[in-house]
């Protein structure tokens, strides 16, 4: 199905850890605009991110400022969910 080897593609080329790790660059607004693409092209196509971006979101509406201490505070949850997603996705066959 051709969806799908588009969406394996872009798990591949931007995969969930990556984008845990530019979520902050996303939100500050400093991320370069064609890592930014790939960022959103994945947020599209991915629950767990969405969600994950969603809560970091509400965490910093909270506090006004992203500390250390917020991202670990985030819902376990968000997290496990995309530890999941990862690993199957680079679980060698
Ligand atoms: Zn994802």
């Amino acid at each position: 199905m051709i969806l799908r080897t588009l969406y394996l593609r872009l798990i591949r080329d931007y995969p969930c850890v990556r984008f845990v790790e530019a979520v902050t660059e996303y939100l500050e607004g400093t991320m370069p605009t064609a890592e930014r693409t790939r960022f959103d092209l994945h947020l599209k196509r991915c629950a767990s991110c969405q969600i994950y971006l969603e809560q970091f979101r509400e965490t910093i509406e909270r506090s006004g400022r992203i500390t250390v201490a917020d991202v670990e505070s985030l819902p376990e949850q968000a997290r496990n969910e995309l530890l999941e997603a990862f690993r199957d996705f680079h679980t060698p066959r």
